[in-house]
C-alpha cells in the first residue's frame, strides 16, 4: 500500500503550493497463477491483481505538457502532447509518453497534466510495474481531462505503449488483469475475445506466496519475441499440413497437437506442444480453483512449470531452484510454477496458510544456500484493479 498522504506531500514538494490539489488513482501489480506464454497465442490466462501498487498524483495544466516525476527513482521526465518524442529510447518515460499517445490515437483526448508516481510493486521484477505504470498514469491522465475512460481500452492503450513505444510485443494480460482485477478473485480471459470468468480465490485454507529470485536475465526481451516467432512458425506449417482453419495455437486441440505435430520441426514443436498443453491446463485449473479442488490446481501448477521449463525453455536455475525447494516440503506446498515472462522474476506459490512460517524459513535458507542471494517473499490477496483513490476525509 503506498502513503496517500505522503504521495500528496511530495507532489506539493515537487510542484509547489500554488498547484492544484491534486487527484489520486492506482493500478496494482499482477501474478499470474497459471497460463503463462499463452496470452499472445490468443489462449487462456489466470491471473490476479496484488496488493502491491502504482499510485499517481495527477493535476490539470492549461497547455498539452505532461510532467512526471518519479518518487522511486526521483528523476523527473516531460513531454509534449503535440510533439511525439522518439520511441524505444529505453527509459522510464516510454511507458507514460505511450499510454497518452496510445489514448489519444484511440479518440481520448486528454490535456496537459502534472504528475507524481510512487509504487511498491519491485520495479523489474515480473510482478508487472509497467503495466501498473502504464494503466495508472493513462488512468490518471485521462481522468483529470475530464474522459471516462473504459477499462478494457485502458489495457489496449497500455499494451499499445509497449507494442509502440517500450519495443515489447507483449500478450495482453498483464494491462488487461491491472485494469479490470476483482477483489478476492482471480480472471479467467479469453485473451482472443476478452471474455472473462471471475474466479473467487479462496485464503482460509491456502494463500498465494509470490517468491522473488531478485535476479533479471538480460535474455528475456530477446527470448520473448523470439518465442513469438516460433509460435506464428509452427501456426503456419500445422496449417499447411492439415489444420486449415487454424488462427493461432489457441484453435489446437492436444488431439490436435498428437496428430499433426510430428510435422513440425524439432524445437517448434516444444514450444507449440506447451502452449498447447498449457492452455488446456489453463481451463482445467480455473474449474479446479472454482471446485476448490486445490491438490488438483496444485498439480496443474507444476505441470505447467515443468512444460514451461522444459519445452518452452523460459525458465532459468534460480527459478528452478525455487520450484524445487517449495515441492521439497511436502504437505506445506500445494503447488508451484515461475510466473511471467521468465528468465528471473518471480515463482507463486500455493502454500498452507498453518505452514507458512515454515515455508517462508525453507525458501530463505534453500535459496540462500544454493545461490547466494536472499529471495524476497510477498503473500497477497488477489485485489481490485484499477481506480481513483478517494482518501479525503
Ligand atoms: P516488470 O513489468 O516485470 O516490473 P518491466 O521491465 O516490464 O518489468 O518494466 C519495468 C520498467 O517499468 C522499469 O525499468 C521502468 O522503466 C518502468 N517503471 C515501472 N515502475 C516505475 C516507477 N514507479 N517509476 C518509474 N519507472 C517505472
Ligand atoms: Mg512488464
Amino acid at each position: 500500500m503506498i502513503d496517500t498522504a505522503a504521495l500528496r506531500r511530495a507532489f506539493l514538494d515537487v510542484y509547489g503550493a500554488a498547484e492544484q490539489t491534486p487527484r489520486l488513482f492506482r493500478a496494482p501489480g499482477r501474478v499470474n497463477l497459471i497460463g503463462e506464454h499463452t496470452d499472445y497465442n490468443d489462449g487462456f490466462v489466470l491471473p490476479m491483481a496484488i496488493d502491491r501498487e502504482t499510485c499517481v498524483a495527477a493535476a490539470a495544466r492549461a497547455d498539452r505538457r505532461v510532467r512526471v516525476f518519479s518518487l522511486n527513482l526521483g528523476e523527473h521526465a516531460e513531454f509534449d502532447l503535440d510533439r511525439p518524442g522518439m520511441r524505444e529510447r529505453g527509459i522510464w518515460l516510454d511507458y507514460v509518453e505511450g499510454v497518452a499517445q496510445a489514448l489519444e490515437r484511440r479518440g481520448v483526448r486528454l490535456g496537459g497534466a502534472d504528475l507524481v508516481i510512487s509504487s511498491d510493486v519491485p520495479v523489474g521484477g515480473g510482478l508487472s510495474s509497467s503495466a501498473a505504470l502504464e494503466v495508472s498514469a493513462g488512468l490518471a491522465l485521462a481522468s483529470v481531462a475530464g474522459v471516462e475512460v473504459d477499462r478494457v481500452e485502458l489495457a489496449l492503450a497500455g499494451q499499445e505503449a509497449e507494442h509502440t513505444y517500450v519495443g515489447a510485443k507483449v500478450g495482453i494480460m498483464d494491462q488487461f488483469i491491472v485494469a479490470l482485477g476483482r477483489a478476492g478473485h482471480a480472471l479467467l480471459i479469453d485473451c482472443r475475445t476478452l471474455e472473462t470468468q471471475a474466479i473467487p480465490v479462496d485464503t482460509t485454507e491456502t494463500l498465494v506466496v509470490i517468491c522473488d529470485t531478485r535476479v533479471k536475465h538480460e535474455l528475456s526481451a530477446s527470448e520473448y519475441n523470439l518465442r513469438r516467432a516460433e509460435c506464428e512458425e509452427g501456426v503456419e506449417l500445422l496449417r499447411r499440413e492439415g489444420l486449415a482453419n487454424i488462427r493461432a495455437l489457441r484453435d489446437v486441440s492436444e488431439a490436435d497437437f498428437e496428430r499433426y505435430g510430428h510435422v513440425l520441426p524439432e524445437v517448434v514443436g516444444r514450444r507449440c506442444r506447451h502452449v498447447v498443453t498449457e492452455n488446456a491446463r489453463t481451463l482445467d485449473a480455473a474449474a479446479a480453483l472454482r471446485e476448490r479442488r486445490l491438490e488438483e490446481m496444485g498439480r496443474l501448477m507444476l505441470a505447467s512449470h515443468e512444460s514451461l521449463r522444459q519445452d518452452y525453455e523460459v525458465s532459468c536455475r534460480e527459478l528452478d531452484v525455487l520450484v524445487e525447494i517449495a515441492t521439497s516440503l511436502a504437505g506445506a506446498t500445494l503447488g508451484a510454477r515461475m510466473t511471467g515472462g521468465g528468465f528471473g522474476g518471480c515463482t507463486v506459490n500455493l502454500v498452507r496458510r498453518d505452514r507458512l512460517e515454515d515455508f517462508r524459513e525453507t525458501i530463505t535458507r534453500g535459496y540462500t544456500g544454493a545461490t547466494g542471494l536472499t529471495p524476497n517473499i510477498y503473500v497477497s490477496e488477489a485485489g481490485e484493479g484499477a481506480k481513483e483513490i478517494n482518501d479525503e476525509v
